[in-house]
């Protein structure tokens, strides 16, 4: 009999898991809320351009091989070379990258440089992981780091070998799992914060903030994340950063579409209201007591949908403080949604303008640092407030794929890191100012002249998007917080520890928030049901 599942989200871990689910032979059903695939990475077109809403870094493009080299019975789940020959960094280098299974779909191309990180004075750092021209970029800057530089290479390998490479699946289901690699991560120095180990490493604030920065991304404070985030350095160097070629949007379509082959369908517009689960006698649970494995789901337009598993991609705090029945969840659950860290949030300015024929002097990914580096991260992460000064991430990705705006024109993005809602802001009112305040900004500091005049178009997200169009609690844009105490064990369980049948998948859960991050819970998750269906 074939099994059938439902996956509530189409984020990057929803479809991946879709996409797992489909090659071991279920029957299967996204079910998304909005009218598009890929949540965080969902695509907005709008005057011609079209704006990647997220995601815009993609690394570890093996991972991405992975899920488009499936096949029905094809499942690669205990292979640890499937598919084949796909996890050096030849092609990165020959300037294809992706593998032969993703090309078939979409096109990924690597970006270099990595970053370009600008410093408040207008200087900047090139940073594509090659060690002879880093070196180069940190003599510039600080000739005295070089040493530093050398200390947080190795440190970063050894944390990269043992927390990436080893460690990477694994689903922390008991506590003895995590005391049990806890050692070694001592002794690898990757439970202090990351900014501590920078400070050791650099006397330059410059190469602190470069060598610390990138857990942003996934939204992890530097200051707070444990030093395994240093990972992130070495996984960027060993496998290079990419693009997809029409966006990650692009990328989105693809494995819907390769969903679609596997036999799997979305749904659109399908929004979940709960999370059916039923006791042991099949009827509706109205206890905690007892057994109690999942039934399906009902939208939020009544139909009731039936399945033989349900897996979560929506946010942690939604799927259990939302679309489960509290008399039936664990109060741990509770306790969790009232009392996690949640990421920090985003504003994001979506912006298309005239290219006036002089070349940007901008690279494809753009860090743009404010005057302060850890005072700023507190008042973001820590003291909740809005700051008159801020940092960014600009986003232009017509250097690379023209075909992303009208002809003789730039898309663009650009993302500053603010609290997330539980600081009380109200962004009808101050999203609009920070709006215009950043794009000032992008302009008088020469970043892209006369911009005011170019701009033939601007839209904008507020944390109120993540809190009411993607249901995540208090508006976080990453889930909850990478900091060590919601790590591991202790991040949410890819399966449900109270109700049979239930598992969670992506940024929320094991091991965390980025895209390779959860195309690995992906895996994770897919194992799980692997092991409970053949049990
Ligand atoms: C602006 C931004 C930039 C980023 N940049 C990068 C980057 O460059 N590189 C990187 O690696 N990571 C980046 N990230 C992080 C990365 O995008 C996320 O970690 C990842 O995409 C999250 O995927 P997910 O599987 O958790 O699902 P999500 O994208 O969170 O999707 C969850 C889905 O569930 C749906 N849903 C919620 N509730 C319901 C319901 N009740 N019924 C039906 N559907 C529901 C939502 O609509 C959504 O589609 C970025 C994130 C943001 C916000």
């Amino acid at each position: 009999m074939t099994r059938t599942a439902i996956v509530i989200g189409s984020g990057l871990g929803g479809l991946a898991t879709a996409l797992r689910l489909s090659a071991m032979g279920l029957r299967v059903t996204v079910l998304e809320k909005l009218d598009g695939p890929g949540g965080r990475a969902y695509t907005r077109r709008e005057a011609g351009f079209t704006f990647d809403m997220g995601p815009t870094v993609l690394t570890v493009p093996h991972f991405i091989e992975e899920l488009f080299a499936l096949e029905k019975g094809v499942h690669g789940l205990d292979d640890p070379d499937f598919p084949p020959h796909t996890r050096t960094n030849e092609r990165i280098t020959s300037g294809i990258s992706g593998g032969p299974a993703t090309s078939r779909y979409v096109e990924l191309v690597p970006i270099l440089p990595f970053y370009r990180i600008y410093f408040e004075d207008g200087s900047y750092f090139d940073y594509d992981g090659d060690p002879e021209r880093t070196r180069a970029q940190i003599e510039r800057i600080s000739p005295r780091d070089l040493a530093g530089y050398e200390r947080f290479h190795t440190k970063a390998k050894a944390i990269f070998d043992r927390g990436f490479l080893e460690l990477g699946y694994t689903h922390f289901t008991t506590v003895g799992s995590m005391l049990a690699v806890l050692p070694d991560l001592l002794k690898l120095d990757a439970v202090r914060p990351l900014f501590s180990i920078a400070r050791d490493c650099f006397e330059s604030d410059k190469l602190r903030a470069v060598f610390s920065f990138e857990p942003l991304l996934v939204g992890g404070n530097p200051l707070a994340v444990p030093g395994i985030y240093a990972m992130i350095h070495f996984v960027e160097k060993t496998w290079g950063i990419h693009f997809a070629k029409g966006g990650t949007g692009a990328l989105v379509s693809a494995l819907v579409k390769k969903l679609e082959e596997l036999g799997g369908s979305i749904r659109y517009g399908a929004e979940v209201r709960s999370i059916d689960v039923i006791d042991g006698r099949g009827l509706p649970a109205r206890s905690r007591l007892g057994r109690r494995r999942v039934r399906g789901v009902t939208l939020a337009s009544g139909e009731v949908l039936a399945a033989d598993l349900v897996v979560s991609n929506a946010d942690y705090a939604h799927t259990y403080g939302t679309l489960i029945d509290p008399r039936v969840r664990l109060a741990h659950h509770d306790a969790r949604v009232a009392l996690a860290r949640q990421s920090m949030s985003v504003v994001v300015i979506y912006f298309g303008f005239r290219d006036d024929g002089a070349p940007l002097d901008l690279q494809h990914h753009n860090i743009i640092l404010g005057p302060r580096y850890e005072e700023l991260l507190t008042d973001i992460f820590d003291r909740k407030i809005l700051a008159e000064d801020f940092s960014q991430y600009l986003h232009v990705p017509t250097l690379t794929d023209p075909s992303l705006a009208p002809p003789g024109h730039h898309a663009a993005y650009t993302l500053i890191p603010v609290p997330h809602n539980g600081s009380g802001l109200d962004w009808s009112i101050e999203g609009p100012k920070l709006v215009a305040k950043v794009l000032c900004f992008l302009e008088t500091r020469g970043y892209i002249p006369d911009l005011g005049k170019r701009l033939v178009h601007q839209s904008f997200v507020t944390p109120d998007y993540f809190e009411h169009t993607l249901n995540s609690h208090l508006g976080n844009a990453f889930g909850l917080e990478p900091v060590l105490w919601q790590s591991a064990f202790f991040r949410p369980h890819n399966r449900s520890e109270d109700i049979e049948g239930l598992y969670g998948v992506g940024a929320g859960y094991q091991p965390g928030g980025g895209t390779p991050s959860v195309m690995m819970s992906a895996k994770i998750t897919a194992r799980a049901i692997r092991d409970d269906l053949e049990r």
